[in-house]
């Protein structure tokens, strides 16, 4: 498995996804993460909060009132998903998993979603909900 710039064997792939911060890390180096994302309020670059998987946004601003002669601080909170927008927006399956089902789909000959389900104890329900994704959206790789 490789793509420009770096080169995989499948093991170390499946391996890496099991990292949270290393799977981060690679999906935003081939951007189908963003590492940044700007407050709606401030337009001021988000800090990660990684407990909750959000771009956050809780800065003060202090607002000149009555002609300037009142300043006010207001406490404003913005958030975002850090995979708003992206496959992994509102998934069943971990991020960890839909890399895993990626690769496999991309190594194993068809017919694979049984294969790949039972090498990823994916049970019988979810995997038929799988095969109906994968037909639709991935029909363009076979
Ligand atoms: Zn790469
Ligand atoms: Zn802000």
């Amino acid at each position: 498995m490789s793509c420009r710039g770096c080169v995989w064997t499948m093991t170390d792939f499946a391996v890496m996804t099991a990292n949270e911060d290393k799977l981060r890390h690679f999906l935003v180096a081939h951007h189908v993460l963003a590492d940044v994302y700007y407050c709606d309020q401030c337009h001021m670059e988000c800090r990660i909060d990684k407990n909750r998987k959000l771009f956050r946004c809780d800065r003060r601003e202090t607002v000149k009132v009555h002609g300037g002669r009142t300043k006010v601080t207001k406490r404003h909170s913005f958030s975002k998903s850090l995979v708003a927008g992206t496959w992994f927006d509102k998934q069943k399956f971990s991020q960890t998993t839909i890399c895993r089902i990626c690769s496999l789909w991309l190594i194993l000959p068809h017919p694979r979603t049984v294969l790949i389900c039972r090498e990823l104890s994916i049970g019988k329900k979810k995997c038929d909900r799988l095969e109906f994704i994968l037909s639709g959206s991935l029909s363009i790789l076979d």
